[in-house]
């Protein structure tokens, strides 16, 4: 018995097309999972790694700045594939203003997406896992889901609810079989994190604090998703699993 075989399970991975989401679809398939990657931009890199793993994947066209297409996703999924086991709510955006300058719109875009569609698809989801007897659902939270940051409010304030969001759900659906994790990353070089890596003082600062001395890679999270989504977490619910390189540990 493998505890971390994924074979025959069907995950929604939203945001899949690049960085950490690639790098947890493109994982989750290397597990035998088939995967539906959810976005606004087709995801051909994604697509042909996994449909080269002789897994299924589709790709799935939502803005999820709005809420109006989570319940097709849902429904175009279970027509397409049959049941739904696993969501990554993965996709998110950040906006980098000072507080004093922050925008209105630079909050609602935010809140919105990584805050409201991570809500309301675990919801839609949970709805049908719990008809099925049972699922996983993984938020991708972030080191602002315990610190304050600097210069990303709404950011902020989306990833500590995203944290929150993560401890309700785990309690009101574990009697469901549904289990709710999430993954906070440390500094990962992704698109999100470009500002960061090309701005030399702020990148210096923040690999003098990762104890491992690197920057993550989207590689670094596939373990901890497989983990998450597999029997082998049965059993861990409402956890929020820092995948850091240590920096909450400095
Ligand atoms: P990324 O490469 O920019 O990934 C963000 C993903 O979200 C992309 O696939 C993007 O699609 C998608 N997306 C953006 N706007 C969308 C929209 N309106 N509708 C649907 N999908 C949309 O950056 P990332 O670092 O991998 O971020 C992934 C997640 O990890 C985010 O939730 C982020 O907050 C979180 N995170 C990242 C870090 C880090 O250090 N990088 C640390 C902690 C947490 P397109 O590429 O097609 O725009």
């Amino acid at each position: 018995m493998n505890l971390f075989d994924l074979s025959g399970k069907v995950a929604i991975v939203t945001g899949a097309r690049t960085g950490i989401g690639q790098g947890i679809a493109e994982g989750l398939a290397e597990a035998g999972c088939d995967v539906v990657g959810a976005g606004h931009a087709p995801m051909p890199e994604t697509e042909a790694y996994i449909k080269g793993l002789g897994r299924r994947f589709m790709y799935y066209d939502i803005d999820l700045v709005k809420q109006d297409k989570i319940q097709s996703l849902i429904d175009d999924t279970v027509r397409e594939f049959g049941h739904l086991d696993i969501l990554v709510n993965n996709a998110g955006i950040i906006r980098r203003n000072d507080i004093l300058d922050f925008t209105e719109k630079d909050w609602d875009d935010v809140i919105s997406m990584n805050l409201k569609s991570l809500f309301m698809l675990s919801q839609a989801a949970a709805r049908l896992m719990k008809d099925n007897g049972g699922g996983k659902i993984i938020n991708i939270a972030s080191m602002l889901s315990f610190q304050g940051g600097i210069r990303v409010v709404s950011y902020t304030a989306s990833k500590s609810g995203v944290a929150g969001i993560t401890k309700i759900m785990a309690n009101e659906l574990a009697k469901y079989n549904i289990q709710v994790n999430a993954i906070a990353p440390g500094y990962i070089d992704t698109n999100n994190t470009e500002a960061l890596v090309k701005d030399a003082k702020r990148s210096a600062e923040i690999l003098a604090r990762i104890p491992t001395g690197r920057w993550g890679t989207p590689e670094d999270l596939k373990g901890a998703a497989v983990f998450l989504a597999s029997k082998a977490s049965d059993y861990v619910n409402g956890h929020i699993l820092a995948v850091d390189g240590g920096w909450l540990a400095r």
